[in-house]
């Protein structure tokens, strides 16, 4: 049942072959047995998990069941859900409990699916690794002693040894890619605007945005289709006809042919990508991947995004700035965490923001602070947001010659937990594939393509033109039905 799919789990739910409540309890089992190692959940929440899956019941019985009622979802704990805490992985908010639900949950909700717990990550997702939570790193299940990927670790975590059907994230500057990448599941970043930002606690609001993690590209799909829509309390939501994201996932290529469902496709490979930073297992896992794209009927041509490198600095100029802006509100009036003992107001404030906080999300605090301020502002935050303009223009020149960008995803398979935690700098070098896209805005995601060093998964990234979302799960979804490196799991977990 652990390993079925969501089309396949919908099924057994309508036949009651198998209820929502038992697959809850059956995840909650797992959950307790499995997590203690790993670290994928901050809160679980039997007693409410069941109460949903018992709502689910009855509808499945009255007959109003969608694709998801009576699923499992583990949520990253960044989206706020009522009754839950909602932590964002930080001591500022280790207590802080919603009173609404965030647009994602909202959404999941009225389907019908059930809020599994609220998952571990990087402190208000600053991170690449998964090990700055206040509430202790998550592990790899392929090996615990590597980082699960970050900042949306512990919701990768959860799908991949399988405590979670699916779950959610959020990518900033490759949070969802990424830990898909480490931990070996697919994740998806769509277009910016798709998904409502709508109690999804502030990063870097320019660049957040929220997707699926799931084990298949049309898994992923079913997810899309409940967590995209307009939705009027996030002003950067876009508001477009409702699509279905499943679509092209059977529907043949124009230039399709027995065999070569991936006839016509135009396969971009850019040879930034391929450089020195490039460790060879990675290379080599991802260079079989596009071959196996090529065997499809893709034809895979060069491109160039001579801007590459200036995504990584750009970037933490961007982020840091937008992220000590909407930090700002955590100062112990209104909620969250207040240090306490103090001498006068701003006393107040200090000790709170100092005590609530940890080390790398002050670091990004005094870097935003210090890129906005008066005399520095032109010389950094402005000249990142005309690089940010120059990288989007790399996008729309390179897709005036293709139709996707296939490349890796991280440099290296997951590294030794401990390893980067003292040098932010190797730790930001990490994003240097993902961040492009949050940049640009483009959708993105990451499918398992193989393993590296030391069994360890290996992601494929593909980057799509805005709003191709649909075909890039097509393109997934015959990658993965001539292949079954989605379908590994973790020794241990099975
Ligand atoms: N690793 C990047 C950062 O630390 C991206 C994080 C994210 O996407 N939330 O900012």
């Amino acid at each position: 049942m652990i390993n079925a799919s969501l089309k396949e789990l919908a099924d057994a739910l309508a036949a009651r072959r198998v209820s929502a409540v038992e697959l809850t309890e059956h995840c909650i089992e797992r959950i307790g047995r499995l997590d203690k190692g790993l670290n994928a959940f901050i809160t679980v929440d039997p007693g409410r998990s069941l109460e949903q899956a018992r709502a689910a019941d009855a509808r499945i019985a009255a007959g109003h069941a969608g694709p998801l009622t009576g699923i499992p979802v583990a949520h990253k704990d960044i989206f706020v859900a009522k009754g839950w805490p909602s932590t964002c992985g930080s001591r500022m908010l280790a207590s802080f409990v919603s009173p609404y639900d965030a647009h994602v949950v909202e959404r999941f909700n009225d389907a019908g699916a059930v809020v599994l717990g609220k998952t571990n990550m990087d402190e208000f997702a600053m991170g690449s690794s998964s090990e700055t939570s206040w509430f202790g790193p998550v592990r790899n299940p392929w090996n615990v002693d590597r980082v699960a990927g970050g900042s949306s670790g512990g919701s990768a975590v959860a799908v991949a040894a399988r405590l979670a059907p699916v779950a959610t994230g959020t990518d900033t500057g490759g949070s969802i890619r990424q830990p898909a990448a480490l931990s070996g599941v697919c994740g998806l970043k769509p277009t910016y605007g798709t998904v409502s930002r709508y109690g999804m606690i502030a990063f870097a609001s320019s660049l957040d945005q929220g997707g699926p993690f799931a084990r298949s590209a049309a898994d992923l799909a079913v997810l899309l289709n409940v967590m995209a829509g307009f939705d009027a309390r996030d002003s950067t939501s876009l508001e477009r006809a409702p699509e279905d994201y499943a679509r092209e996932l059977e529907r043949p290529l124009p230039g399709a042919s027995a065999g070569k469902p991936l006839g016509g496709l135009r396969v971009g490979v850019p040879s930034e990508y391929f450089s020195a930073g490039l460790a060879s297992d990675v290379a080599s896992a991802v260079e079989s991947a596009i071959d196996e794209l090529k065997k499809l009927g893709a034809s895979v041509i060069e491109v160039h995004l001579p801007n590459t490198g200036l995504s990584v600095p750009s970037y933490y100029v961007i982020a840091p700035a937008e992220a000590s802006s909407n930090l700002s509100r955590y100062d112990g009036v209104r909620y969250g965490y207040r240090a306490p003992e103090y001498d006068d107001l701003v006393d107040m404030y200090c000790k709170t923001r100092a005590q609530g906080f940890g080390a790398e999300v002050k670091r990004r605090i005094l870097i935003g602070t210090y890129v906005l301020s008066h005399g520095y502002y032109d010389a950094y935050y402005l000249k990142a947001q005309k690089i940010r303009r120059l990288i989007a223009r790399d996008f729309t020149d390179a897709f005036r010659q293709c139709d996707v960008i296939a490349g890796p995803v991280t440099p290296t398979v997951a590294f030794a937990l401990g390893a980067k935690v003292s040098d932010p700098v190797q730790m930001y070098l990490n994003d240097i594939y993902t961040i492009a896209a949050n940049l640009a805005g483009l959708p993105a995601m990451s499918i398992p393509c193989g393993f590296g060093s030391e069994g360890l998964p290996v992601g494929l990234h593909l980057v799509g033109d805005y709003f191709t979302e649909a075909r890039l799960l097509g393109i997934a979804h015959q990658f993965q039905k001539a292949t079954d490196w989605h379908a590994r799991v973790p020794a241990g977990y099975a």
